[in-house]
């Protein structure tokens, strides 16, 4: 079956062919070029975050943040169970180890369970806004206020939710908000973490080029070209935003009163149109047939191979995780696509 309207496609009616175009004439492609500090200063700009850091992706950009505020072996750092595997994949990635965290029934983060798993070697918590819904970040700051915890949040999936955390991560990869193909930027605003930020994403250099390297870096930079598209879509991302929203809206209203489904908690930003379904992988099949492509919710992080030491605790995010999905989510799709696909999920519980 052909795909009509996928889950996700970037969009793309700004400058950014312009600026590829300007990067490729120039001949300044790689991270030198001059994109990249343009895109930076424009994302922190938006954000009202003094210094932007952009990268590789958000699980790279997820990866820094957590280097930069010296989290490693022996730390441990709280992860919600309801999330991308990445969040957690960065904790490993440093040594230290994710401890998990189930969700509430916003999918987010359910920050009364928190203080339960803090221990003496807690050194973070990263919430994530979880589809574009915001987080109870005062309870996560009050939380790390007390034990002395940094907060790197996770914002791969909610730009344009303000940014209040030592660190947030935003991924730029295709499906995302605004895209880059691949990429990520840390916000901060604290001038030695960004400038902790940068000496890891580029090798870890000393400021001499000496070749002398004291830490373990990375190659975690982003290119000319990548920034390029990414500033060209930040210039354009209120009206993304403000668009997606109109698409909310539109789903909402399509799909109100079905018997069969859950509609969700409002978002704070779109990024993708979830709910709950009866029958759920029926109703994927039949809307697959019209060529309507969906994806299912996240599993959570300690139902996943690589974490089942932190043993199988009953979890709301097993719950949401066997009878969600989300539907179509992009900037460009057309109103008349909304009521089909809306239409379609009515059809098939009007039919059973
Ligand atoms: C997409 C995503 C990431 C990873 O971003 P990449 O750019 O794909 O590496 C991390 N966390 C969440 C919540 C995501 O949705």
């Amino acid at each position: 079956m052909t795909i009509r309207y996928p889950v996700s496609q970037p969009w793309l009616e700004g400058r950014e062919l312009d600026y590829v175009t300007q990067t490729v004439r120039d001949g300044w492609l790689s991270s030198q070029g001059p994109f990249v500090g343009r895109f930076e200063q424009a994302f922190a700009d938006y954000n009202g975050i003094a210094h932007g850091v952009a990268c590789s992706s958000g699980t790279t950009a997820l990866t820094l943040a957590l280097r930069a505020l010296g989290i490693g072996p022996g730390d441990e750092v709280i992860v919600p169970e309801f999330t991308m595997i990445a969040s957690a994949w960065a904790v490993t990635y440093t040594g230290a180890t994710p401890v998990f965290v189930d969700c509430g029934d916003d999918l987010n983060i359910d920050a009364s369970l928190i203080e339960e798993k803090i221990t003496p070697r807690t050194k973070a918590i990263m919430p994530v806004h979880v589809y574009g819904r915001r987080c109870d970040m005062d309870a996560v700051l009050n939380l790390a206020y007390e034990y002395n915890l940094r907060v790197v949040e996770d914002s791969a999936e909610a730009h344009g939710v303000r940014p209040i955390g030592d660190i947030a991560c935003f991924s730029l990869f295709g499906n995302k908000i605004i895209t880059s193909g691949e990429g990520g930027i840390c916000l901060t605003g604290d001038a030695r973490l960004a400038a902790q930020l940068k000496h890891l994403r580029g090798m870890a250099f000393d400021p001499g080029h000496t070749f002398l390297h004291k830490k373990v870096g990375y190659n975690f930079r982003m290119t000319s070209m990548q920034a390029a598209v990414a500033l060209a879509q930040t210039e354009r991302l209120d009206e993304i935003l403000a668009r997606r929203r109109d698409i909310e809206k539109r789903y909402d209203d399509g799909l109100a009163g079905i018997s069969g489904i859950t509609l969700m908690p409002a978002r704070d930003v779109l990024w993708m149109y979830d709910l709950r379904a009866e029958r759920r992988d029926e109703l994927r099949a039949f809307l697959a047939e019209a060529g309507i492509e969906t994806r299912l919710f996240f599993k959570p992080m300690s139902r996943q191979p690589g974490y089942l030491d932190a043993g199988w605790p009953s979890l709301k995010a097993s719950v949401f995780s066997e009878d969600g999905l989300y539907l179509p989510t992009y900037t460009g799709l057309a109103e008349a696509d909304q009521i089909f696909i809306a239409g379609k999920v009515r059809e098939f519980y009007a039919a059973a």
